[in-house]
């Protein structure tokens, strides 16, 4: 190919057609290419999400997903709304699971009230009404009533789409391979591109193309498996909206939940399973025997240092993909389910989860690192969908781009 571009961005999903679409705001004339590995937007986490706007509630207030969540989901919801894109205003309860959090649900609460984020403290009554079949341990829950649910592949298909229309150039099936950092080159298949800048929003191959770079050497993604499991109709269960545990606040993860789909479904998971493959769905799918080595390495590093409870957490997550151990953990939200109101189902996610090498601990927040031309998005952990466009305007301030 040969080509120049003054703007290069390796993946389209969300981050990296978001950054695509403020490029495009800032630098109306420049060009703009996007590599893609796959046949289409949104193949991996994008498209296989939870498609919550999150509120923001649950960052602390000094990170960038604080800064950046709310923000990030008010812009998403208007580019729904404008774009005729499916979107529903659902609602979200957060509910204490254990005794004694009540302090901890106030906090977040009072947290959300300071941020301007519309947030209400509940008691059990004003629950049932909202959320019928939803259960709280402190008699207490937080009820966030502008919660909307998306669908992740029609956002990313609908920016992509836009992109092409403002003469983004995307390539698909077009994977990074290697870079050549003094000439400013990256190989594709055989074809080198030259680039101004480089942006890399690979997702779960974000640390792989950033030690291309020689940045991120420190981190390295580790990747957690996401399963859903279906509520069947026959249940008889209402979930009106979205029902969430209290989180850990110490970790990056949310716990598995209840989700009412735009298509009337109601959904239950993500588990967060360590996964033995970066885009290992299932069965022999995205299984790369040479990334097996490097993922049990982490893993053991992590047990072995047990920072951030990691080994109570892998034996209380990582079973999850047993239907017993799924059911145990969704029945404490919503008690009346039995476990064979549960379908699996053929979606699937997974998280891609940044690991500090150095601390051996997992990134919560947001990670940008820069080199040379170029930054790096290490860590886009959930809730990356909701942030993307708010995040993508942080990002290029930091390149100053
Ligand atoms: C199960 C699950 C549920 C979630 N729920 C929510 C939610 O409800 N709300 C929310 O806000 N967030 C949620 N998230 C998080 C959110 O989906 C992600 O944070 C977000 O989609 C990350 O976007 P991304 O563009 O960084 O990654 P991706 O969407 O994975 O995109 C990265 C792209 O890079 C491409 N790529 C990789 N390597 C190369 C290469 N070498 N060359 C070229 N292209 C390459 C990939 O093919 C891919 O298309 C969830 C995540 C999961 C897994």
């Amino acid at each position: 190919m040969g080509m120049k571009t003054d703007f290069l961005i390796i993946g389209a999903g969300i981050i990296g057609l978001a950054a695509a679409r403020e490029l495009k705001i800032r630098h109306p004339d420049s060009k703009v290419v996007i590599l893609e590995k796959e046949d289409m937007p949104g193949r991996h986490a994008s498209g296989r999400n939870s498609g919550v706007l999150h509120s923001g509630i649950f960052y602390a207030e000094d990170s960038i997903k604080a800064k950046v969540c709310s923000q990030g989901g008010r812009a998403l919801q208007d580019y729904c709304l404008t774009h005729h894109l499916s979107i529903q205003k659902v609602g979200k309860v957060i509910l204490p699971i254990e005794e004694n959090t009540d302090s901890i649900l106030r906090n977040l609460y009072e947290r959300g009230k300071k941020n301007g984020i519309p947030v209400n403290l509940i008691d059990e009554k004003e629950l049932k009404k909202i959320e019928p079949e939803a259960c709280t341990r402190t008699g207490e829950a937080l009820h966030l009533p502008e919660v909307c649910i998306v669908e992740g592949v029609e956002v990313v298909n609908q920016i992509a789409g836009e992109l092409i229309q403002k003469g983004v150039e995307i390539y698909y099936n077009q994977p990074f391979v290697s870079a050549d950092l003094k000439k400013k080159q990256v190989k594709s298949k055989g074809d080198q591109i030259s680039y101004g800048y480089l942006l890399n929003a690979a997702g779960v191959y974000a640390d792989k193309v950033a030690h291309s770079f020689r940045v991120g050497r420190f981190y390295a993604i580790l990747p957690f498996k996401g399963l859903y499991y279906s509520v069947l109709p026959s249940s008889g269960l209402k979930v009106n909206g979205l029902i969430y545990a209290l989180p850990n606040l110490k970790f990056p993860f949310l716990g598995i939940h209840f989700t009412k789909r735009l298509n009337g479904e109601i959904a239950a998971g993500p588990t967060i399973i360590p996964a033995f493959g970066r885009e290992s769905y299932g069965g022999l799918q995205g299984i790369n025997l040479f990334e097996i080595p490097s993922i049990a390495r982490h893993l053991l590093s992590l047990y072995a240092a047990d920072h951030q409870n990691f080994r109570a957490f892998v034996w209380k997550e990582g079973l999850r993909f047993i239907k017993t151990r799924f059911y145990e953990s969704a029945s404490v939200l919503v008690p009346a389910l039995k476990i064979e109101h549960l379908a699996k189902s053929s979606k699937v996610g997974i998280r891609a989860q940044l690991v500090n090498l150095q601390t051996l601990q997992l990134v919560t927040d947001f990670l940008i690192e820069k080199g040379e031309n170029s930054t790096h998005i290490l860590n886009a952990v959930s809730p990356a969908f909701t942030s993307a466009f708010a995040f993508s305007k942080l990002v290029l301030d930091q390149a100053g781009i």
